[in-house]
């Protein structure tokens, strides 16, 4: 029986349990909403981040890739608008002493009573709202004087839109064409929380596509509907997923259309990666402030300002969609399991190789050299440690598709079991064709067997 909703509480436990996210600086006591990768952790990142890869870049012909820096000119900000308004409007509690997000007073919780919201009980004294700048400051050089500001980048967009030209010229495109990048960003979010949902520091993947202005709605709908089946192709339910349109009075000031592609988080449907219409107003802007045009000129002449759609994305989230959706508990015998059901391209590790008695070196020698095989081209763990059935469910619980058991019977025929992790199926196969087992299985299309 598959489990349809699972709590954040579950995941924030098995996270931490099986070292895939550890709370931060936890030997000083912990800085709020803050995490580190453990070993799967960063494995599950690395996956996503190289499918979202492939993806955008390396299965097209019209995105190129960039890495630009965290701390750009401080001009930079100004001509985006995030000096004058990446505000979020900020009360205080004058009881609690606690901060929240006047807009998100019903996700909040009152500092004397969790069980209300700020500003439901009596004692409750809240300040007028104010405007708060989201961005981390920070002086560049030695000297901390008022010309040495510079900003934490809050997105990686921006990064894209000074490189427009660089790219233009160098990689030789015309529009349509995009430029993708991965990066941390940095926002001083008032009130972070849901684990990874809303942190302070969050790698960013962000792909600016340049279009002529006449296309942009073509392209807009285009990017909605690439990005929603990257989502289906990586394992979420379509049931869990939907597109909700901002509706004008929502809108950021430079966004001609934005729709969320929103997933059925625990906490409710929320944002889990936007997509935006952003006209020409990044390329003008910045011709503007840095004077230096950002356009295209065709070969006969023709000149326009591209107009912008970018999907934007945190890995972040995507990371606890994909924990949710994966999660699963049953009972199996009489046993219970809790099993990932992540896909295959996306699991930390893609196979284990269990040698069924760890003393045995007939048993240990041949599994090590099938080990020694696979990791050349896959993320494959070895394990010989303790009872086999415990070795199982620890593979389930970081969401393993296949195990390989070495077993008395692999010295006489050299044949090995492999055991799928969604179905419990085993079946026997020649050792000599693990390999290329494998590589058919990772080809072959995976649906998740929790239903859409
Ligand atoms: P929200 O309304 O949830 O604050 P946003 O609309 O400000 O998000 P964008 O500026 O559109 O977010 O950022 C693009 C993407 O970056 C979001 O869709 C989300 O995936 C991710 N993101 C934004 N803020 C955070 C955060 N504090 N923690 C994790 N991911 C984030």
């Amino acid at each position: 029986m598959a489990v349809d909703t699972v709590s954040m509480d579950k995941i924030v436990s098995l996270c931490r349990r099986r070292g895939f996210v550890f709370p931060s600086s936890e030997i000083y006591g912990g800085l709020g909403s803050t995490y580190d990768y453990g070993h799967y952790g960063v494995l599950l990142k690395n996956n996503i981040k190289a499918r979202w890869f492939e993806a955008m870049i390396l299965e097209r012909d019209d995105i190129v890739a960039l890495d630009s820096a965290v701390i750009l000119h401080p001009r930079v900000w100004e001509a985006s608008g995030h000096v004058e308004g990446f505000t979020d409007p900020l009360v205080d509690c004058r009881t609690c002493k606690l901060r929240f997000r006047a807009d998100k007073l019903e996700d909040s919780q009152c500092g004397r009573k969790p069980s209300k919201h700020p500003g439901e009980t009596p004692e409750c004294d809240l300040t007028e709202p104010r405007q708060f700048n989201l961005m981390f400051e920070t002086t560049v050089g030695p000297v901390q004087e008022e010309g040495a500001k510079a900003y934490l980048r809050p997105e990686t967009a921006q990064g894209i839109f000074i490189n427009f030209k660089n790219v233009l010229q160098i990689a030789r495109r015309r529009p349509p064409f995009g430029i993708a990048q991965i990066g941390k960003s940095f926002r001083n979010e008032i009130t972070p929380g849901n684990f990874l949902f809303r942190v302070r520091e969050f790698e960013q993947m962000e792909m600016e596509y340049f279009v002529p202005p006449a296309e942009s709605e073509r392209w807009y709908r285009y990017w909605i509907d690439e990005r929603l089946d990257w989502y289906l192709r990586y394992g979420l339910r379509r049931s869990r997923l939907r597109v909700r349109e901002h509706g004008p009075e929502e809108r950021s000031h430079y966004s001609q259309g934005t729709s969320d592609i929103e997933y059925l988080y625990p906490i409710g449907w929320s944002e889990l990666e936007g997509v935006a219409n952003r006209g020409d107003f990044d390329l003008t802007r910045h011709t503007e402030f840095s004077t230096t045009k950002l356009e295209y000129v065709g070969p006969d002449g023709e000149r326009y300002v591209p107009h912008v759609i970018e999907p934007a994305v945190s890995l972040e989230r995507i990371i606890v969609a994909m924990l949710v959706d994966a999660y699963d508990e049953e009972v199996v015998g009489e046993r219970e399991r809790t099993v990932l059901r992540f896909h295959p391209e996306v699991a930390p590790v893609t196979a284990a190789i269990l040698p069924l008695i760890a003393k045995d070196e007939g048993l240990v020698s041949k599994a090590r050299s099938l080990y020694e095989e696979l990791r050349k081209r896959q993320s494959v763990e070895y394990d010989d440690n303790g009872a086999i059935g415990r070795r199982y469910r620890r593979q389930d619980e970081i969401g393993t598709p296949w195990a390989f058991t070495i077993d008395e019977q692999t010295l006489s025929d050299d044949t090995v079991t492999v055991r799928d992790r969604d179905s419990l199926a085993q079946e026997r196969l020649p050792i000599g064709g693990v390999r290329r087992w494998l590589d058919d299985a990772l080809e072959r299309d995976w649906k998740t067997p929790k239903g859409d």
